[in-house]
């Protein structure tokens, strides 16, 4: 197994966590909430390559750990509220290059909710039924109730990415598709849907590191396609198409949250912290009890 220590990326040069549309730097010791450190102003400039993947804040991993069993039990909480009180619909987005963590961040953030709220839908190369259809198609009946929060591990942003990195509709096609992506989610949003968006980023040697794991480690090892390789060698091209993805449908309504991913837990308390800063907004209320309920002696 490979248990090398990570080596930061901040030795390849002076980085930033310039997301903002004022193009000012976010320091890596602002310990303001993630949910607006992190959040990407509709229009920035996303430049992923100058991005900080292993900025911690001005956390740190100890006192962190308590930090997220408090965001685990504030989001336990909200869940509860949410699923009784049947009036939000939560779709929370995870997006990320392979290895980025989309499978690990689902498991600790999900884990906190009641299973039977909280459908988590994978989507993965679509099948001759679904290429049969417009690309929402399958995305649509996927989108939560009320009372639900629901997670897509990828989403139909990989209808901008993938399809655009391996050209398999022509540009005019996929480049249509961030303005129909903008207004299906402003339609959802109307509709009741509250949307929050996760792209976790890592940095080129993070998930050299992570590949290797996956290849050294027999429990990992299944995780792991030589077609990864070939992905890996489109690093570059991927860059481009998430700066973009993140430019283009940042909004308002729907915004994207780009996540410092290198470290395990600090992605979990940002992801954590920003989903309960947005449920909690939401202010949800356990129902009032049916008339004449109250003082009801059960014999
Ligand atoms: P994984 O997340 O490792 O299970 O892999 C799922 C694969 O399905 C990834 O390589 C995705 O890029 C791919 N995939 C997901 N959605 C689409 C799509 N709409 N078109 C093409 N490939 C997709
Ligand atoms: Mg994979």
């Amino acid at each position: 197994m490979n248990h090398q220590p990570r080596r930061s990326s901040t030795m390849q040069g002076p980085r930033v966590c310039d997301i903002r549309e004022d193009g000012m730097a976010a320091k890596r010791d602002d310990r303001k909430a993630f949910e607006a450190l992190l959040r990407v102003k509709p229009g920035s400039k996303v430049d992923l390559g100058r991005f900080d993947c292993a900025a911690t804040f001005g956390r740190e991993k100890g006192p962190t750990t308590d930090e997220l069993s408090q965001v685990l039990a504030r989001l336990t909480d909200l869940q509860a509220r949410i699923w009784a009180e049947a009036k939000h619909a939560v779709l929370v987005v995870i997006q990320g290059i392979d290895a980025a963590g989309k499978d690990g961040t689902i498991k600790v953030i999900a884990g906190a909710f009641n299973p039977q709220g909280t459908p988590v839908t994978s989507f993965k190369v679509p099948s001759a039924l679904e290429l049969a259809h417009d690309y929402l198609w399958r995305v649509h009946q996927r989108v939560p109730a009320k009372g639900e929060i629901g997670i897509f591990n990828r989403s139909h942003y990989e209808d901008v990415l993938i399809v655009r990195v391996h050209a398999l509709v022509p540009e005019e096609r996929w480049r249509a598709r961030y303005e129909q992506i903008r207004n299906f989610e402003k339609m959802l949003t109307d509709e009741g849907v509250t949307i929050v968006k996760f792209f976790l980023a890592i940095d080129r040697d993070e998930q050299r590191q992570r590949f290797q794991d996956r290849v050294d480690d027999p429990t990992k090892r299944w995780k792991f396609s030589p077609a990864d390789l070939a992905e890996r060698s489109r690093w570059d091209d991927y860059s481009v198409a998430f700066s973009e993805m993140l430019r283009e449908t940042s909004t308002s309504y729907a915004p994207w949250y780009l996540v410092p991913a290198n470290r395990n837990w600090l992605r979990n308390l940002a992801v954590g912290e920003i989903l309960a800063d947005r449920l909690d907004a939401l202010n949800p209320q356990y129902p009032p009890a049916a008339a004449g309920v109250e003082g009801t002696k059960v014999e």
